[in-house]
């Protein structure tokens, strides 16, 4: 299965993610992971990069395709695979239709934007493994450690209040007219965000049939 998962900023798209690939057995490939990696390893592609995520901003189109692009070519996306926080743009989704990838479901997660600025202010990311937390919802199991790994907790830059408002703000100008696109396509599925992470998953899992 090729799926899509859209939503805002913090309306629990990595989460839903794990889910659904350790239940399908594919993988979830997640633009911000990918980019947040090559900020880690000082990468050209992670310099350019930074100064868009941290004040909030997309990164152009441009390097998103061509991260894409080389992801997808990959062994393990043959049986399919789940896109977590890509496309993002008009152009990005035409880029993915104009490589010939075939898109089965995408799975837009709702959440309100006052939910969202809750839930982005409570995140907390283990800075060695990249895992996700929350300081209400998903806490770990020891203070500022990560359950995996035992990596330091830290909160996102693009996590702080202002940075949150801008995302939110792209979000609703660039990425929520992938709704209509895919809408229009057939391939739209609607998940309302729940309190409860495994309320949500339940809903998705049933919602795709799987
Ligand atoms: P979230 O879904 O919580 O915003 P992500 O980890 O998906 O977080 O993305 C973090 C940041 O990385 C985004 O705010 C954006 O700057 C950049 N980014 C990730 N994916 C894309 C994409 N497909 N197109 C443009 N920018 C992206
Ligand atoms: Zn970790």
């Amino acid at each position: 299965m090729k799926l899509i998962l859209l939503g805002a900023p913090g309306a629990g798209k990595g989460t839903q993610a794990e889910v659904i690939c350790d239940k399908l057995a594919i993988p979830a490939i997640s633009t911000g992971n990918i980019l947040r990696e090559a900020m880690k390893n000082g990468t050209e592609m992670g310099r350019k990069a930074k100064s868009y995520i941290d004040s909030g901003a997309l990164v152009p189109d441009d390097v998103i395709i061509n991260i894409i692009k080389e992801r997808l070519a990959a062994d393990d996306c043959k049986n399919g695979f789940i896109l977590d926080g890509v496309p993002r743009t008009v152009a990005q989704a035409e880029a993915l239709e104009e490589m010939g990838v075939e898109i089965d479901k995408v799975v837009d997660i709702e959440v309100s934007d006052d939910t969202i600025v809750k839930r982005l202010s409570g995140r907390r990311v283990c800075s060695a493994c990249g895992a996700s937390y929350h300081t209400l919802y998903k806490p770990s199991a020891l203070p500022d450690r990560c359950d995996r790994c035992n990596g330091q907790l830290i909160v996102r830059k693009d996590d702080e209040p202002a940075t949150i408002l801008e995302r939110l703000r792209t979000y609703h100008e660039l990425t929520e007219p992938l709704v209509d696109f895919y809408k229009e396509r057939g391939k739209l599925v609607v998940v309302e965000g729940q309190e409860e992470v495994a309320d949500t998953s339940r809903l998705l899992l049933e919602k795709l049939g799987v």
